[in-house]
């Protein structure tokens, strides 16, 4: 039988749980790696301290990621003595048991049945009446609520097991830049307790698509967003039968045979596209109406988002210039400009010969070495040379 998800699969496997039994690539995008250096370099700061953290920044792949990661306000995060980072656990969903395998100890998780689920918790705080389970995201897209998350709750599970605590408190940590939005939920026995009987009940639906598929047929699939992210996607029936449809009978998704075959998919995926946002136009425009229900039990509508302050960047200036001097005001802000904010600005003062008086400014600034030019490249269809 085909092994149970680890526990940042879990989600995915409730979603559709045949997933499981098709082989598995999992691949790691530009935003994962970026989330494996935002959770490296707070895995250092809790285990090493922020000081050694900070001298890795620097190191890391891109001057973005390094900005990103030194504008990190550390006050904020779940780091000293009574925190673990990185605590790894093995869970069996049959025998209700609990080993903690260890701290830091990347994914090199012990060969496991397929009643054990490995799972590593990004932070775990263990108090006299509970555990805490923290969980860092730091994609662009808002987790779920606590409380609806798999891979969350399964980490509640193994640790409030291992640690014989009834209560756990889990916690998102949403970082899609420098600045977390923490969503934290309680939750008790009888939660935890569901939560087991929802992972027996995910191994038997495992079992069930296992038995078919091994039997040459096809378990029913659940596709949708979460297909994105699936380890399945390349052997999964499902993204096959839109491959066909794409791909005018070649069913071979991730490559696609010639390059006459990239040129027809090419034209087709951009009439999908356009049908698609035409479609999605629509739906959009009624959901704001009045809310509709998804397949899998969700509502599309207006909800409101997080609130994310900004902050003026003259006050802060100002208040920086008082309380501290004029060097750190200064590495506290940033001064940025586009041409069209120079043409705005113009006509705020009132120019009359608005084309005269930009191309003075252009003109002035090109001569303090104030302008780069660069070329951009992208790929799109152009006229054929003949
Ligand atoms: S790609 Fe989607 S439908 Fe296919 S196995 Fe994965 S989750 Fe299921």
């Amino acid at each position: 039988m085909p092994l149970l998800p680890t526990g940042s699969k879990m989600d995915l496997a409730f979603e559709c749980p045949p997933s499981r039994v098709y082989p598995l690539v999992d691949t790691v995008n530009e935003a994962g790696v970026t989330g494996l250096k935002v959770h490296e370099f707070l895995e250092i700061c809790n285990t090493h301290g922020p000081e050694i953290a900070y001298t890795e920044v620097g190191t890391y792949c891109s001057d973005e990621l390094d900005e990103r990661v030194a504008a990190i306000d550390l006050s904020l995060f779940p780091i000293g003595d009574e925190w673990q980072a990185e605590v790894s656990f093995l869970y069996d969903v049959v025998e209700e048991t609990s080993d903690r395998l260890g701290q830091c100890i990347g994914r090199n998780y012990p060969k496991r049945t397929d009643s054990q689920i490995t799972m590593t918790i990004d932070v775990l705080g263990v108090r006299e009446d509970r555990v805490i389970v923290v969980d860092y995201k730091t994609g662009r897209t808002d987790p779920p609520r606590p409380q609806d998350s798999g891979q969350l709750l399964m980490g509640a599970l193994a640790a409030a097991t291992y640690y014989q605590k009834d209560i756990a408190e889990i916690r998102f940590m949403h970082m899609p830049d420098s600045h977390p939005t923490t969503t934290t939920a309680m939750v008790n026995e009888i939660d935890l307790s569901l939560f087991a009987v929802k992972l027996r009940t995910l191994r038997s639906k495992i079992a069930a698509a296992d038995k078919i598929y091994q039997a040459g047929g096809k378990p029913a699939l659940r596709s949708g967003e979460h297909c994105t992210y699936c380890p399945a996607f390349d052997a999964c029936p499902a993204q096959r039968s839109i491959a066909l449809m794409l791909m005018d009978g070649d069913d071979t998704i991730t490559h696609i045979g010639t390059r006459k075959k990239m040129g027809q998919a090419y034209m087709m995926i951009k009439q999908f596209r356009a049908l698609a946002t035409k479609f999605e136009k629509q739906i959009i425009a009624e959901a704001s109406r009045e809310p509709i229900e998804l397949p899998d039990g969700r509502m599309l509508g207006q909800v409101v988002g997080n609130n994310r302050e900004t902050l003026d960047g003259p006050t802060v200036f100002a208040v920086m210039s008082e309380i501290y001097d004029e060097d750190t005001a200064n590495a506290s802000v940033e001064l940025s400009t586009a041409k069209t904010k120079i043409g705005a600005a113009l006509k705020l003062f009132g120019v009359e010969n608005m084309s005269a008086a930009k191309k003075e400014v252009f003109a002035e600034v090109r001569k303090r070495g104030g302008s780069t030019n660069k070329k951009s490249t992208s790929i799109k269809a152009y006229k054929k040379e003949d």
